[in-house]
């Protein structure tokens, strides 16, 4: 029997992208900056459609070395300061809440809601309310579109307005997703989005801040790139840092662009796929859109496992079964305010998160399984609950 891995998301290159590294080459353009980085930033653009509304051809990509730069930058930007707070999702992967910490900013962590198992609204507005009445307005909103799914987009957006706290959208997992027909990356007052290696497209290692106006654009480059003076010697007169995307790594993210919606059909299609698995399982629920508003680029397929209903088989046993069979699956992220290092930390909310994360399982997505891995992944699940 074939016992080859089987991944939860592996690169999945298209074809075209080392044509663009030997441009890269033959030009000598090797450097954090060429034709690749504004070919790529405006390949973004025009997929993200920054040139229509909402924008009206005001918003601005810069291409950044990774998600989490990504979103260092989207903090300093709305001015975060030392002590300030900021409200997180919870249920995310560490890299959303890390750079609050790296700017002495302090996290406050909300809950997911159900539907989404986004930034709960109610929770969000709780935890607004509490920090005002503690007399502490929070500086930024970090709300997450976990595993390509929308977050309400409307309902934070409308929280946003009501207390004058900007959003940062965490799209590092959702690019391709779309909430009524706008792209997701385009709803917060910055967006970040993530090309790293197990991503829905990658550079080997990127990111990316979307903006609504071409002067945070060039802020973010700005910064980016050791916040140079406008001098002929080197001068400064603000702290920078070293966060541009290569042309190189650019050149990679142009090709990837070529089959990204591709890629997010194949991914739907493994989403489809576990619908058809599971529906005769009892007990297990295939985590879905809540309605047609949203479009989810399905960058991995979850479940939640209801051990009252599978005769005692808990998410563990599965994923425990599925690792014997050398199928990577993994449970959701660990909310962070249950991690040790953001132990003491504020947290609003009512268990959902918490329970997810106990009961839920992301499963192998890539765009690249083969039909024989799709079989080997059906009968091994049969088997599991056969036994
Ligand atoms: C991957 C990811 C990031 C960070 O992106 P990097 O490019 O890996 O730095 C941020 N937020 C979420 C939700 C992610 O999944």
């Amino acid at each position: 029997m074939n016992k080859e891995k089987i991944w939860l998301s592996s690169p999945h290159m298209g074809g075209t992208e080392q044509d663009y590294i030997k441009q890269a080459f033959d030009k000598n353009w090797i450097a954090p900056l060429g034709p690749n980085v504004n070919g790529f930033e405006e390949d973004l653009k025009k997929y993200l459609s920054l040139n229509s509304t909402p924008f009206r051809g005001a918003g601005g990509v810069a291409a950044l070395s990774s998600g989490t730069a990504a979103l260092h930058l989207a903090l300093i930007l709305l001015g975060v300061k030392p002590g300030d707070e900021v409200l997180c999702q919870s249920m995310t992967f560490a890299a959303s809440a890390n750079p609050i910490a790296y700017l002495g900013a302090i996290p406050v962590f909300i809950d997911s809601e159900r539907d989404t198992l986004n930034l709960s609204p109610i929770h969000l507005e709780e935890a607004i309310k509490d920090r005002i009445s503690k007399g502490k307005t929070p500086k930024a909103i970090i709300a997450v579109h976990l595993y390509g799914m929308p977050y309400k987009v409307e309902e934070i957006q409308n929280i946003s307005k009501k207390y004058n706290i900007p959003v940062i959208e965490d799209s590092a997992e959702a690019l391709g997703s779309s909430y009524k027909g706008q792209k997701c990356g385009t709803f917060g007052d910055l967006g970040v989005l993530s090309f790293n290696g197990n991503k829905i497209i990658t550079t080997s290692g990127g990111g990316a801040l979307v903006t609504r106006n071409d002067a945070n654009k060039q802020k973010a480059v700005f910064l980016a790139t050791q916040a140079r003076d406008d001098a002929p010697h080197y001068q400064h007169s603000e702290i920078g840092y070293n966060y541009r995307l290569s042309n190189i790594c650019a050149g990679i993210g142009r090709g990837q662009m070529e089959i990204l919606d591709k890629h997010v059909a194949l991914r739907r299609k493994m989403n489809e796929f576990y619908k058809n698995l599971f529906a005769s399982i009892p007990g297990i629920e295939v985590f879905n859109e809540p309605n047609e508003d949203y479009f989810c680029n399905n960058w991995l397929s979850v479940i939640s496992v209801d051990k009252s209903q599978t005769n005692g088989i808990s998410r563990e046993d599965l994923r425990l079964f599925l690792e014997k069979e050398n199928i990577e699956c993994r449970p959701l992220w660990k909310p962070m305010h249950m991690q040790p290092v953001f132990s003491g930390t504020a947290f609003y909310g009512s268990g959902v998160a918490e329970e997810f994360f106990e009961n839920g399982l992301c499963l192998p997505s890539g765009s690249n399984l083969t039909d024989d891995d799709r079989e080997r992944i059906a009968s091994s699940v049969k088997n599991c609950f056969k036994s």
